[in-house]
């Protein structure tokens, strides 16, 4: 089981305990003649992913900011932990075009399908969404605009930002630092 099918699998708890039905989950998960019995082995399946992925955590996220330092290049510490951008043109993910599942440089945790990847020509990897749950936004007034930052919704690693110009149906550009990314091709899981 992938990280992107544990986290598909995360919204699906949500929304049962939200008390919502299972419409907004993947296909093939759920259909709509799901019944009590299911939906309850669903979740409990569910919980324990959930505590697979807490398990995790406990394990090998770093506790302070000195551990962070150690674990991840000066450039990457700038940019993930202390809010810095990379200058454009020079990320490594930014020509790639292979499939996979592209992951927080930081912790691991699952952001973006390489189907959603798109050349916006502005220099960093751009993405029309992110897989559920993955990223929190906040609203950042910094350098005299108001933008949304995408943080990890894991490990609270700086991304980069979100805009409503994308090109797509999504009409939204993540726009993200290369080097806060790393790609995994062998999880086909986040392919649409
Ligand atoms: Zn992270």
């Amino acid at each position: 089981m992938g990280l992107a099918e544990r986290l598909l699998f995360a919204t699906l708890l949500s929304d049962t305990a939200s008390g919502q039905t299972f419409l907004r989950s993947p296909a093939g998960l759920a259909s709509p003649a799901v019944t009590a019995a299911n939906v309850q082995a669903y979740a409990l399946e569910g919980q324990q992913w959930l505590d697979d992925i807490g398990r995790m955590d406990k394990k090998t996220m770093p506790m302070d900011e000195s551990e962070w330092r150690k674990r991840l290049s000066p450039e990457q510490y700038r940019v993930l932990r202390e809010k810095g951008t990379e200058p454009p043109f020079t990320g490594e993910y930014l020509e790639v075009d292979s499939d996979g599942t592209f992951t927080c440089a930081a912790c691991g945790n699952a952001l973006f399908s390489s189907d959603a990847k798109f050349d916006s020509g502005t220099g960093w990897p751009s993405f029309d969404e992110a897989l559920p749950g993955a990223v929190e936004y906040h609203t950042d007034t910094t350098h005299g605009m108001v933008r949304t930052e995408i943080t990890c919704a894991r490990c609270g690693s700086h991304l980069g930002h979100v805009f409503d110009d994308g090109p797509t149906e999504s009409g939204k550009r993540y726009c993200i630092n290369s080097v806060c990314l790393n790609l995994d091709e062998t999880d086909a899981a986040g392919k649409k």
